[in-house]
């Protein structure tokens, strides 16, 4: 039997999918497959200035990126849809009519001009900045007049007095005075139905049993609450989970590096570490452990371990994850996601195996694929250019010279090269030279690569070939002393 949790996703298509937004998306989509219920994408597009079916599209990729399916959402539909807010315009027009002939809302025609005065009068004396019911009790005649003149009304709810006070999953009791509140908007003369009010409509119809949101929300859940009362919905359980803040512990901005889902996607980070190193900003698991798997997550998903405090987005911690997930994987499947890569930097990869010996020669040197272009650059280069302090003071030892041209010589007896013949010819060289270790091993791995780190040499050498190997150190003894 199905669970009857229902929880939603409910961007708004007004830009790129922020980190925090997946986090969001990513807690909703675990807590519903932990306890087996329904997870809902809804895209809150109400706004027609802002909202883009260009990020609309976005968003289904970056989920579906992420490997995040939803059981109902704009392409699925269901008995619960649509499932875009621009499409439910007519609820919302009729829910509104609901309310106002219940006198719980009413018609307000205030212009802007109007509310900027009210709002100067209330603070030259002190008061709160609410709206002071100037038109709830217009009469009829009225409200004729003010039509006459041109005016579109807007809907303002009609704040019942008292205290809110809910119990937050994560937080705990919150209550607000609703005095503070005053009557809100709910749609606009345009009849465009504002945020709080398509989103109660929303989660009433959709049954929404949790709302898992960002904290910057926590100070609309007493408006959503009133509101569902009002239209004498049951009100849903809400989980805020805290902001994720930057390095300065600052909230996370532009400022602080790649903040989108797709600035990760496009450097080639791995979706299951992003969701691991997400899941883990706001959650942690009982184990202690860090490397959690999506299933792992789902099963120990757990709205008590949520923790409290904000948390600090730390991209190295993000690299090393992300870096453990590539030495785990199958080198035929990182050879997939390193091929474009490859192709964007311009390197010839025709030759599958060849491009997988390179891949698997570099897997534990990258954190994420992008930096898989710089690392096998030199296996597709001709020549190499040395230009780190190291690797010149190298080039420049006396032993080095004595080493490349006992290596030159051998290379020269033999027509093909392999690991094993690589291993072979370094004893005889160490044999003639009496140069041994670091002295011996290095100057060969900078003569080839330009670089003191890198991969392993036999596995250089196999890939660049006898040919390739001599003309680089006959390049090397030619010149850079
Ligand atoms: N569209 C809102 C946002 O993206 C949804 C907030 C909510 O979950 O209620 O912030």
């Amino acid at each position: 039997m199905k669970h009857s949790a229902r929880v939603r996703f409910a961007p708004s298509p007004t830009g790129h999918l922020h980190i925090g937004n997946a986090r969001t998306a990513i807690l909703n989509w675990l807590f519903a497959r932990h306890v087996g219920g329904t997870f809902i994408l809804r895209i809150e597009d109400t706004d027609p200035e802002r909202s883009k079916s260009e990020y609309v599209n976005r968003i289904y990729e970056d989920l579906n990126w992420l490997g995040i399916q939803w059981d109902e959402g704009p392409d699925t539909e269901g008995e619960f849809g649509p499932y875009r807010q621009s499409m439910r315009f007519e609820l919302y027009q009729r829910y509104a009519n609901k309310l106002r002939e219940e006198g719980k809302a009413y018609n307000c025609y205030c212009t802007p001009e109007e509310l900027e005065q009210m709002r100067k009068d209330a603070v030259r004396e002190g008061r709160q900045v609410t709206y002071n019911r100037k038109c709830l009790h217009l009469s009829d005649a009225e409200e004729q007049e003010l039509i006459h003149a041109g005016r579109k009304p807007a809907v303002r709810f009609k704040v019942p007095e008292g205290q809110v006070e809910f119990e937050d999953v994560v937080k705990g009791t919150i209550s607000f005075d609703v005095e503070n509140i005053g009557d809100f908007v709910i749609m606009r003369a345009e009849g465009i139905p504002t945020y709080n009010f398509a989103c109660v409509v929303d989660d009433s119809l959709m049954q929404i049993s949790h709302v898992i949101r960002g904290d910057d929300h926590v100070s609309n859940t007493p408006r959503q609450i009133l509101l569902t009362q009002a239209l004498g919905m049951d009100v849903p359980l809400y989980a805020h989970i805290p902001m994720i803040l930057g390095a300065d512990r600052m909230r996370l901005s532009k400022r602080h590096g790649a903040t989108s889902v797709d600035e990760y996607r496009a450097k080639g980070y791995i979706p299951e570490a992003l969701i691991n190193f997400l899941s883990l900003l706001s959650w942690s698991s009982q184990s202690g452990d860090e490397i959690l798997s999506v299933d792992r997550l789902i099963k120990e998903f757990d709205f008590s371990r949520i923790s409290k405090s904000a948390a600090v987005f730390n991209v190295e911690k993000l690299d090393w994850m992300n870096g453990q997930y590539i030495r785990e994987m199958d080198v035929e499947k990182l050879t997939q996601l390193a091929i474009p890569f490859f192709d964007k930097a311009g390197y010839e990869t025709t030759d599958y195996e060849k491009t997988k010996k390179i891949v698997a020669a570099l897997q534990d040197k990258i954190d994420y694929l992008e930096q898989i272009i710089d690392q096998a650059k030199i296996f597709f280069q001709d020549h190499i250019t040395i230009d780190e302090t190291d690797a010149r003071a190298v080039i420049r030892k006396d032993t080095s010279q004595k080493v490349f041209w006992s290596f030159l010589r051998e290379l020269r007896n033999i027509d093909r090269i392999d690991v094993d013949i690589f291993r072979n010819i370094m004893k005889s060289v160490q044999k003639e030279t009496g140069i041994m270790g670091r002295d011996l091993w290095m100057p060969i791995r900078v003569a080839l690569t330009g670089k003191v780190h890198g991969p392993e040499l036999p596995v250089v050498i196999e890939l660049f070939g006898k040919d390739k190997c001599q003309r680089l150190v006959e390049n090397i003894v030619g010149g850079y002393r």
